[in-house]
């Protein structure tokens, strides 16, 4: 009986898109899921087995061998190959694009392995051995040797701990065995704390686990929770993932943000132990393969990491969540732009699973979802926790008008209000989080003569100035240079440096509290492996007392003794040109605040800001969200933005401004063909036109854009896949991305 492998190859294109048959040689093992090598045109190539087949209508002759297994275990499950398909269908993509999300990119091509070591054990009883032992008395390190091997109760590493020399004779001699054994690398292994104890839960508390345990039992169920900072969700989430582990079912936790993961996994390492696994893109390839294989055995049942760890190989999954779910980190940038909360609900429905979205700020759309008048197939049920642990206040915010302080005379990046809080904080032994979503020093250099602004060549963006190395930085495109000393359009020696970052923040609060020890934390601090770690070990230590940060430290941090928030900027995020700024301001806000007063002493929170009325804000202060949920609602019905319409662009690049204009004049042609063909979906289309792109230059290109925005109705799927596929035609000189409510369309 020949069997034949039905195999995807490893090579994203659309024409290699589909089965192609190989016969598997006699003795081979072959399993769906497996990863093999197959010969394909003159060259071999991995592939994946979808399928296993008794019979072929092709012709017998042409069919060729495969020629060697990858891995003797299918390295993707069956759900996962379904999962694939479905993904294939949802984002266009090729089956290969979703199956490489199953796996460590690094096991593709052979670039990680098992890491073994030599180990020696003995080869005969231990009686024998020490007979043997008696009986040779001239050789020490022989001696010693094999007394360690009689001695260790499992195989004792062969090249550190004996004498290597030593260790080869008695195996020449038959007394022992030199083997490789496979050792894993583990991540995080200085946070491995002690096993911690389960505390009480708090009636809110309790009641979520309890009805979520409920749904585990019968067949799962979708819920959002929402809770305040400081509600205790996390220990809900590990109660839970308790529960499905008695049921002999595993878990996966999505956190948005690497900065955020060092905390979680302590926390989940000393209540879980071994049973839990990271996985995440700062690990090296190495741990990434080794946690993966983790999980892949068995031997791991709760997964915790970002974005792609709900591709985690778990068999049986309980539960999925997905904490600080708002975040739009959730969202692939690259392709296949899958939504992980879309992947986790469909292998908790495959699992008859729970699935679990949390956040003190849910995004508009998912808060939408629990509302009443949801399809049932979309809906989520709500469970809320309005009350922070043992009965903790929320953090009294106080607003303070910058406008006032320039009046005033106050020039200085600080408030009269915030200076003062940050003293006491500071004389009472506390801690504090300035917070401010801009990295760098200066936002921009200008000429106070003219009003000349330094721009990048590459980008249509203002340059920002960084104190560290005293140059220019383009944050767009990463192109440096040093800032001018006389205005290059006028010869003025008026060049003044305007708007605040993180930089300067941490130069002021060194300056007025010298005494005091500052930290850093964004992009440019936390470039090498371990460096979140660092500086949110060294604070949570003590051994800093003011933490500077962009929206890195927004949220998910828990450090009891931080009794002041300070927002240095609140409205930075207010004016961005996108729909959803007025959101991201309330999370961003609301998150941060939420970092103040989790232990016993109260918290306080200052907000500084050139808009003190904005409903945005100004619920933020209250911590709302209710309100705020209604309020935005309102205005997104009003303006037909999102979840009411579609938002979504064919975005054209191209080194050539006249080839970018023509490719979206044209690709807006196309589409206007298809609308005509289609009177139902032009009727549910709201705008559509080419236009140059609002960033119109980014890393020397020039950018155009196809805008589209329609009701959010079935009619609009289908229009993004028509898109979808304009996507994939290839343009002469031109880049054409397709991009569906991006977080922002700059
Ligand atoms: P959230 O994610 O809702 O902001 P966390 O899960 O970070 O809140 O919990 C806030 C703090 O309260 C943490 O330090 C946590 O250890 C503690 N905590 C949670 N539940 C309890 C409880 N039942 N009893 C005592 N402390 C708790
Ligand atoms: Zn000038
Ligand atoms: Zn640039």
């Amino acid at each position: 009986m020949t069997e034949y492998a039905e195999v995807i190859v490893d090579l994203s294109s659309e024409q290699v898109d589909r089965l192609f048959t190989y016969r598997v040689p006699e003795g081979m093992k072959l399993a769906p899921g497996q990863r093999v090598e197959v010969p394909f045109r003159t060259k071999s190539l991995e592939g994946f087995v979808i399928e296993l087949r008794e019979t072929t209508e092709l012709d017998e002759k042409i069919i060729r061998p495969v020629l060697r297994v990858l891995e003797d275990y299918p390295a993707i499950l069956p759900e996962l190959v379904e999962l694939a398909q479905w993904m294939k269908g949802k984002y266009h993509c090729n089956l290969v694009d979703g199956l490489r999300q199953m796996i460590p990119s690094q096991m593709r091509g052979g670039r990680v392995r098992e890491k073994t070591v030599d180990v020696a054990r003995l080869a005969v009883p231990a009686e024998e051995a020490e007979a043997a032992l008696a009986a040779d008395r001239r050789a020490p390190k022989r001696q010693e040797a094999l007394r360690a091997l009689i001695e260790g109760p499992k195989p004792v590493p062969f090249l550190n701990a004996i004498a290597p020399g030593a260790v080869k004779k008695l195996a020449q001699m038959g007394l022992a065995v030199i083997e490789s054994s496979e050792v894993r690398r583990t991540p995080y292994a200085a946070l491995t704390g002690s096993a911690a104890p389960d505390p009480e839960l708090m009636p809110g508390q309790k009641a979520a686990v309890q009805r979520i345990s409920q749904a585990l039992d019968e067949n799962g169920g979708r819920f959002l929770l929402h809770g305040v900072t400081g509600s205790g969700k996390t220990e809900v989430y590990i109660r839970v993932i308790r529960r499905a582990m008695a049921m002999g079912r595993g878990a996966i936790i999505l956190v948005p943000e690497i900065s955020l993961t060092p905390q979680m996994v302590d926390w989940f390492r000393r209540r879980f132990g071994g049973d839990a696994a990271v996985l995440h893109s700062r690990l090296s390839a190495g741990e990434r393969f080794d946690e993966w294989k983790r999980i892949r055995s068995g031997e791991a049942k709760v997964v915790i990491g970002a974005r792609s760890a709900v591709f985690a190989p778990l068999e049986k999954i309980g539960v999925i969540i997905v904490d600080e779910e708002h975040e739009s980190s959730y969202i692939s940038d690259k392709r296949p732009r899958y939504d992980a909360r879309d992947i986790a609900r469909w292998r908790c429905d495959h699992h008859g699973a729970a699935l679990i979205l949390g956040s003190a700020t849910p995004s508009i759309s998912t808060y939408m979802k629990a509302m009443p008048g949801v399809k049932p197939a979309n809906r989520l049920e709500l469970i809320e926790m309005n009350e922070r642990v043992q009965g903790r206040a929320l953090p009294e915010v106080e607003i303070v008008d910058m406008r006032a302080e320039l009046v005033r005379g106050n020039r200085s990046i600080f408030s009269a209000a915030l200076a003062d809080a940050l003293k006491d904080c500071l004389e009472s032994g506390h801690q504090a989080i300035l917070f401010i979503n801009r990295r760098g020093y200066s936002t921009f250099v200008s000429c106070r003569a003219c009003g000349y602004v330094e721009r990048c060549d590459q980008c249509d963006v203002s340059m920002t100035y960084h104190q560290a190395d005293g140059m220019l930085h383009c944050h767009y495109c990463g192109d440096m240079r040093l800032p001018p000393k006389i205005c290059p359009k006028c010869g003025s020696k008026f060049i003044r440096y305007f708007g605040a970052g993180t930089q300067k923040v941490e130069e002021e609060v060194a300056r007025l509290f010298p005494q005091a020890r500052v930290s850093r934390m964004d992009i440019d601090t936390t470039g090498a492996k371990d460096a979140h770690e660092k500086i949110l070990g060294a604070f949570r230590r003590g051994e800093t007392q003011v933490l500077v940060g962009t929206q890195m430290i927004a949220k998910g941090l828990d450090f009891p003794n931080v009794t002041l928030v300070g927002v240095v900027a609140a409205d930075l995020s207010l004016h961005v040109p996108d729909y959803r700024s007025v959101e991201r301001t309330f999370q961003l806000i609301t998150q941060v605040a939420g970092r103040a007063g989790r232990a016993e002493y109260p918290g306080r929170v200052v907000l500084q800001t050139y808009d003190p009325d904005h409903y945005g804000i100004q619920l933020a202060a209250k911590q709302d969200y209710r309100a705020f949920y209604f309020r935005e609602e309102k205005m997104r019905r009003r303006g037909l933005y999102p979840p009411f319409t579609v938002l979504a662009r064919l975005l054209v690049s191209s080194k050539s401004e006249d080839t970018a204009r023509t490719v979206a004049k044209a690709l807006e042609g196309r589409m206007n063909g298809l609308l005509d063909a289609h009177p139902d979906w032009r009727r549910d289309v709201v705008q559509m036109r080419a236009l140059e792109a609002p960033l119109k230059l980014l890393r020397g290109e020039a950018r155009w854009q196809v805008f589209i925005k329609m009701y959010a109705r079935e009619c609009a799927d289908e229009v993004v896949s028509q898109m979808e596929l304009l996507e994939r035609q290839a343009f002469e000189g031109a880049r054409v991305e397709l991009e569906v409510n991006p977080n922002a369309m700059l």
